[in-house]
């Protein structure tokens, strides 16, 4: 078992352990939930980075099972992107021009509450090593794919030789030019970005880009910098992902600081994307129209390319939505 297995092995996975890893006191134990069908998951690197003492820390919130999960309106359901629908084989989601996306495992180094996937039924939607297969042989069908995203779950997850077997795989398929990935796993667990890992991405024949999922400055240590100069380095194009959450991110200034951090690794923000509507999730929500305000206040702070796109998901159009 490597470092980074043993890390996630060790994640903690009790409310109330993390509670008191931070030192908080047991008053805040009356809000805190099991949630049973998607428990509390956190490395205990991640951890590492929350203020004690804080219980309405940014990199707390997002972890943390509280009970108002339970009060979300009805129309906040378990699949708000439609994606059961846009599964063309198994594992296999196919929404935009010349992208197919690849659910190559369902787990992830850290359940973060506002998750769109929390209820996504893995196990039947192919993020297995036969389903995958079938997702791979339809991709090799397909020559209008010319991207493919690894997702999940996350993919990083996958050990080396799994991932490196499933690089040679896409690497193949003559009519494929990039590979994406899309991951959380450098910021929650970045022991898992080996000298190895770095060698498994270099070999592929792909141009590669890394999608990160960062939503605070206060996320991104000596570590994560560290491991984030290993990915470029393989060499991938480096972008970041934020999720607007109140609470957690919901002001320009935050914003700011994590723009700033961001290109500080040498990283670029590409999407800051409007929560999606999935059960459990209402209380991280901001408004549109404030997301907009912040968005603006942002652009009056910032260089142009510090500034991400302020994006939704709507089922059904042919990309995303930007709103900025
Ligand atoms: C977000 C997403 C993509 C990638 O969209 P980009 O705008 O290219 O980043 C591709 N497929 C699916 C299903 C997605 O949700
Ligand atoms: S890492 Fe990504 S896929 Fe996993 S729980 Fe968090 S947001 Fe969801």
């Amino acid at each position: 078992m490597g470092r980074w297995q043993r890390e996630l092995a060790e994640a903690i996975r009790d409310p109330e352990d993390l509670c008191q890893a931070l030192g908080l006191d047991g008053g805040i134990m009356a809000d805190v939930t099991t949630a049973a069908g998607f428990p509390l998951l956190v490395p205990r690197s991640f951890v590492a980075r929350m203020a004690r003492g804080d219980a309405q820390d940014p990199l707390l919130l997002q972890v943390l099972p509280q009970g108002q999960e339970a009060a979300s309106p009805a129309c906040w359901t378990g699949d708000p992107l439609g994606e059961s629908e846009s599964l063309v084989a198994p594992g296999l989601i196919r929404k935009y021009h010349g992208r197919a996306l690849l659910l190559v495992t369902g787990g992830c180094a850290v359940n973060c509450r506002y998750c769109f996937r929390r209820e996504f039924p893995y196990a039947e939607s192919g993020a297995t090593r036969r389903g995958i297969s079938e997702g791979i042989a339809a991709i090799a069908e397909d020559q209008s794919i010319t991207e493919v995203i690894l997702s999940g779950g996350d993919p990083l997850l996958l050990d080396d030789d799994a991932l490196a077997d499933l690089v040679a795989r896409l690497d193949a398929i003559p009519h494929l030019r990039r590979l994406r990935l899309h991951t959380r796993v450098p910021v929650v667990l970045p022991s898992r970005v080996t000298p190895s890992l770095r060698g498994v991405l270099g070999g592929s024949r792909l141009a590669r880009t890394v999608v990160l999922h960062i939503n605070h400055a206060a996320e991104i240590d000596d570590a994560v910098v560290e491991v984030i100069g290993r990915l470029a380095a393989s060499p991938a194009i480096v972008l970041n992902q934020t999720v607007l959450l109140a609470g957690v991110n919901d002001s320009a200034e935050v914003l700011a600081a994590l723009s700033e951090r961001l290109v500080a690794a040498g990283v670029v923000p590409y999407y800051l994307h409007l929560l999606d509507r999935v059960r459990g999730a209402a209380h991280f929500e901001v408004p549109e129209q404030r997301a907009v305000e912040i968005h603006r206040r942002l652009r009056e702070t910032l260089p142009g390319y510090l500034v991400p796109r302020l994006v939704r998901e709507v089922p059904g159009e042919r990309s995303k939505v930007w709103i900025a």
